[in-house]
């Protein structure tokens, strides 16, 4: 099999590396080229070789003990898998161990590699035959690895301008909803012969060709959705909830809703997932050891909440809320109306912008607001700048650094710890290719068409300069997406909103509350409306608040339908 995906083994015990060799050829031998050395073959010298024949390589599995190493520094198999990325960037890493070491606390060297994401997991190496925990480490990597490293039949082709803001946004929707598609630059061959079958003109650009060869010419994201044939207005008539926004607040809601027997809608304009969907990886969500990318956690919640029978509206942003009598009444862009019992606001918050006009006329095309995964390969070799210094930042930073030539990361304080997770700054550190300027700001930025260059201010010597890049990723804190709501619903000076005891003040509920009770914990100054997640005032701005407070709003939601019907 010449050209199909490696999987490489590395480990020096010849028995153990037998077993590993026999385990991965009898599941696996079809589809992927099994190869298996010790490390005086110089496992960095074939991973080499490998990247200029230009194969792929998976996984790469290496026995934590490899003393019979010489003549390079490497000592043990994660001193070999935190090289990996150097040669083939999208290879998942496998930590081989003893089973005898598999049931206390990882050793100090594992948990470092785990903080400093030199291996994507450890498992004990196969021993009884079959080994189903072992193949059930190796096949979740695979099937990560080959999301994006197998080629999936296009079900959209998009053909652009590279750097177009719309063409871009397409791709971020596309790529963070999971749906296959392939881009096609509309100045090179393929994307103009595209462009020429389907009879668009480079006028209407983008250009979405689907599948079955419809075409949709400059798409809104309701035509988009509606093409894959995803529900872009309400199905039902009267929902009990209707929780609008799916990041991890809004799609607990609807696991919780929707398993708990009421009937729920999920309203999302963008990609399910919210801001936890653009996280490359979450490292502190329980029950994920070594982390979860925020793309996998998304998909997850979703399919969960759909198999317990919520409904999505896709593609239409909430753009009103009123109250009509016992009705929750949502208006959506296009106008049409979800009516529901109870309402959950989950919209979260959007990346504050750097209002730079220059820069703000290249957003999309070079300028992004959050981590932007979807661009992240597009980075490739270039000059990359991430503007922030809290943990967004961080990982886009470590994300960004595996494709980029260099990633800057442009800080105003002066120590990354006052902002960063100890393990997010160590990691940073450690990667050679990310450098951290501190006391230095964003002034000014130029391109034509898109971004090349940026103006940058050091604030402790007031020297500007003007340097060559091709990206900045701008993470520097949130707005809450609380623009569509009524007047009359409680938010903070910044536009979170109010709920629960904090509406309170002397002991009264807030001027307008209209029932004998007080707020309960998370409902806004509108009775039966809750907040969740990132959008609430006061809130932890973490993944496992978020779904925390989905979850609670639903217990609470049961009282207050019954207290609507006049059981309580
Ligand atoms: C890059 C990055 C990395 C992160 N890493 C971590 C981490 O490692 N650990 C951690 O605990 N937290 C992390 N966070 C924070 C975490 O992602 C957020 O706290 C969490 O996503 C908040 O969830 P939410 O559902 O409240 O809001 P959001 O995730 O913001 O989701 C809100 C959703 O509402 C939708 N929406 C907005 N307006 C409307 C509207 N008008 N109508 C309908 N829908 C609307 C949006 O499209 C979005 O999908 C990270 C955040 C980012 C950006």
């Amino acid at each position: 099999m010449p050209d199909a995906p490696v999987l490489l083994i590395v480990d020096d015990d010849p028995q153990a590396r037998g077993v590993v060799e026999r385990e991965l050829r009898k599941r696996y031998g079809a589809d992927y080229e099994i190869i298996c050395v010790g490390s005086t073959d110089d496992p960095l010298r074939l991973l080499a070789k490998l990247r200029d024949d230009r194969r792929l390589v998976s996984i790469v599995l290496a026995g934590q003990s490899m003393s019979q190493l010489t003549g390079t520094d490497l000592l043990t198999g994660t001193d070999l898998l935190a090289r990996v990325r150097e040669f083939h960037s999208a290879a998942k890493r496998l930590l081989l161990i003893g089973i005898d070491e598999g049931y206390g606390p990882p050793p100090e060297p594992i948990l470092q590699a785990i903080a400093l994401d030199h291996i994507d997991a450890y498992a004990a190496r196969p021993v009884a035959v079959p080994d189903e925990e072992f193949h059930l480490a190796v096949s979740e990597l695979l099937a990560k690895w080959a999301r994006s490293n197998v080629p999936r039949p296009e079900v959209m082709r998009v053909v652009g301008d590279e750097w177009s803001a719309r063409s871009h946004e397409i791709r971020d929707l596309l790529s963070r909803n999971v749906i296959p598609f392939g881009f096609y630059p509309a100045s090179a061959g393929p994307g103009k012969a595209l462009l020429e079958q389907a009879g668009a003109t480079a006028a209407t650009l983008p250009v979405v060709i689907m599948f079955d060869g419809r075409v949709l010419e400059n798409p809104s994201n309701a035509q988009l959705a509606e093409a894959i044939g995803m529900r872009t207005s309400p199905g039902g008539d009267l929902y009990d909830v209707a929780v609008i926004g799916a990041g991890p607040a809004g799609l607990a809601a609807a696991v919780y809703g929707a398993s708990e027997g009421l009937s729920t809608v999920v309203l999302e304009p963008e990609a399910i997932g919210g801001q936890a969907g653009t996280s490359s990886h979450i490292r502190n969500y329980l029950g994920f050891p070594t982390g979860v990318s925020g793309e996998d956690l998304a998909v997850r919640a979703y399919t969960q909440a759909w198999n317990f029978g919520a409904d999505y509206v896709y593609g239409n942003p909430a753009t009103g809320l009123r109250v009509r009598g016992p009705e929750r009444v949502v208006t959506i862009a296009g106008g049409d109306e979800v009516r529901s019992r109870a309402a959950v606001i989950a919209t979260g918050v959007s990346y504050r912008r750097l209002g730079i006009p220059s820069l703000d006329a290249l957003t999309g095309s070079g300028v992004f607001y959050g981590a932007a995964t979807s661009e992240a390969k597009a980075m490739k070799g270039r000059e990359v700048f991430v503007v922030g210094g809290a943990n967004s930042a961080g990982q886009a930073a470590v994300h960004l650094a595996r494709y980029a030539a260099r990633v800057t990361m442009l800080v105003r304080g002066q120590s990354l710890a006052e902002s960063m997770s100890e393990y997010l700054v160590k990691e940073i550190t450690s990667t050679p290719n990310i450098v951290v300027r501190r006391g230095a700001v964003v002034t000014g930025g130029a391109g034509t068409g898109r971004l090349e260059s940026l103006t940058l201010l050091d604030q402790a010597s007031g020297v500007t300069e003007t340097v060559p890049a091709a990206a900045v990723f701008v993470l520097i804190g949130a707005e809450p997406r609380t623009q569509w709501l009524p007047d009359d619903l409680r938010r903070d000076r910044w536009g979170f909103v109010v709920t629960g005891p904090d509406l309170m003040a002397g002991g009264h509920p807030p001027d307008g509350w209209p029932l004998r009770r007080p707020p309960m914990l998370l409902e806004s100054s509108l009775p039966g409306v809750f907040a969740v997640g990132d959008v609430r005032c006061g809130s932890v701005k973490r993944v496992a608040s978020a779904v925390g407070e989905g979850s609670v709003a639903i217990r609470l939601i049961h009282d207050y339908l019954r207290q609507l019907t006049g059981d309580l």
